[in-house]
């Protein structure tokens, strides 16, 4: 058995549909079960939506006229969707009434993205005589927990995940993206989830490989949309992809791993539209290149908190309290340093104001306390940073040769990334003169 993951981008019209499905056929010797994103951009069309209701204003016909466009032009049953499309307007209108938009709700209106999706690809695949069947995660025993926007899988469900996948009488086309919870309710995993849900059911199964199907040729040496020399990188270990897609790299939800290397199933990253390229394979180890490192990711809008303690306290109680305070506050760091009596801490994203307001207000009991937004994390990745002595030396004087200075470096102990705090304008300037590092190895 394999998983064959679709992004949004791989099935945004009719010819990525049915050539979606082309591929599907070709690995039908493998047992494939489908997982399916939303098509093309529903689910940022969803949020717009979700958020105009709350200003009282109905408007869905962006998701409707992008769906029966599609529905038509793949020649299926053009009212294949309209029970959804009722129930969809019907959150909407809820939201336009009462002016109150909560995160549950946001889940159940991005789910009508994937619902679409899944009946949309299945129904082709019956048209082409292949027997696809539309599956709903959230009724297969998807259970999260209730953070919803960023839900986590239980523990225990890979069972009834299993038995449930195991027991659809056809090829299952099964969501993406999407859970529920012990209430009933259903919840999202996070932006880009639906590879996070292919590796669930991936490790749920044992599944020889799972398979992510999308719009590049593999994980890269840097995103190709900031430096269009970026190379396929052929394989990386699971921690070197764990690094990559927990720093940033879109191509991955940053949780998909996760469940791979809990049951050691490879992942393999392949480009939907040319389908010939070799692509990536993640496996338990890393295979060395000649290169200085594997990878430059980045995130950006991340801030910098910075607390000096007023009285005499010791930089850990202020790291205890800090973290204490944050993760009550529901605000994930990605790097740390320390002085004296000095704590530096990094976001792992960027909040709203009245998050970090509220956070803030409470750090500042311990000193002084500094923010500043409009941050970013540039990361070095790969095992061959281990070996490569000079490498911090290499790294300051490519961004030094830049005009850009390194605000925080943090390095991991298992040594294979080493991130960089600097300005959101810096990034493309910062990860092309880093890329150079890695372009000056033979391919
Ligand atoms: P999908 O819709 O298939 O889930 P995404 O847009 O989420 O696709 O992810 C693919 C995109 O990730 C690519 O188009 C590319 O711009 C971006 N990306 C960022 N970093 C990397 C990287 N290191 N390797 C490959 N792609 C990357
Ligand atoms: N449709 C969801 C999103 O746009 C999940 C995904 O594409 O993986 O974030
Ligand atoms: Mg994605």
């Amino acid at each position: 058995m394999i998983i064959m993951k679709f992004g949004g981008s791989s099935i945004a019209d009719a010819d990525r549909v049915r050539h979606a499905v082309d591929l599907v056929r070709a690995s039908l010797s493998r047992q494939p079960v489908v997982v399916v994103s939303a098509h093309g951009k529903t689910t940022d069309y969803l949020l717009a939506a979700a958020h105009t209701a709350r200003g009282g204003v109905i408007d869905i016909s962006a998701v409707t006229d992008y769906h029966a466009r599609l529905i038509a032009d793949l020649g299926i049953a053009p009212t294949l969707c309209d029970d959804l499309f009722e129930r969809l307007e019907g959150f909407v209108r809820g939201v336009s009434l009462i002016r109150e938009l909560t995160p549950r709700t946001v889940d159940q209106i991005l789910s009508f993205g994937e619902q679409c999706s899944t009946r949309i690809v299945a129904a082709h695949m019956q048209q082409q005589g292949m027997p696809g069947v539309a599956v709903n995660s959230f009724d297969i025993g998807l259970e999260t927990d209730s953070r919803h926007g960023a839900a986590t899988p239980l523990p225990g469900i890979d069972a009834s995940l299993a038995s449930h996948v195991r027991a659809v009488d056809g090829i299952p086309v099964v969501t993406g993206f999407l859970g529920k919870d012990a209430s009933g309710s259903i919840t999202t995993l996070g932006r880009s989830g639906s590879d996070f849900t292919a590796s669930i059911i991936g490790a749920a199964l044992q599944v020889e490989e799972v398979q992510i199907w999308t719009d590049v040729s593999g994980v890269m040496t840097c995103d190709p949309s900031v430096d269009p020399r970026a190379r396929s990188l052929a394989q990386l270990s699971f921690e070197e992809a764990s690094e990559l897609a927990y720093y940033g790299a879109e191509v991955l939800h940053p949780s998909t791993l996760v469940p791979a290397i809990r049951k050691g199933i490879p992942v393999r990253v392949l480009n939907t539209m040319h389908p010939e390229d070799a692509g990536s394979i993640i496996l338990p180890d890393s295979a060395l290149t000649p290169a200085a490192a594997k990878s430059i990711v980045y995130k950006e809008d991340v801030c910098l908190i910075t607390v000096a303690s007023a009285r005499l306290m010791s930089a850990v109680e202020i790291l205890s309290k800090a973290f204490g305070v944050l993760s009550e506050g529901g605000i994930g760091v990605h790097m740390a340093a320390t002085s004296e009596a000095t704590v530096s801490l990094v976001t792992d994203r960027d909040y709203d104001e009245k998050t970090i307001a509220h956070a803030l207000e409470r750090l500042d009991s311990l000193g002084t306390v500094q923010v500043s937004r409009g941050q970013a994390i540039v990361c070095v990745i790969g095992e061959e940073l281990k070996s490569r002595v000079r490498i911090l030396e290499e790294i300051f004087s490519r961004l030094g040769e830049q005009g850009i200075k390194a605000r925080m470096v943090s390095q991991s102990a298992t040594e294979i990334n080493i991130a960089v705090l600097i300005r959101n304008d810096e990034i493309a300037t910062a990860v092309t003169s880093l890329h150079e590092l890695i372009l000056a190895a033979p391919a």
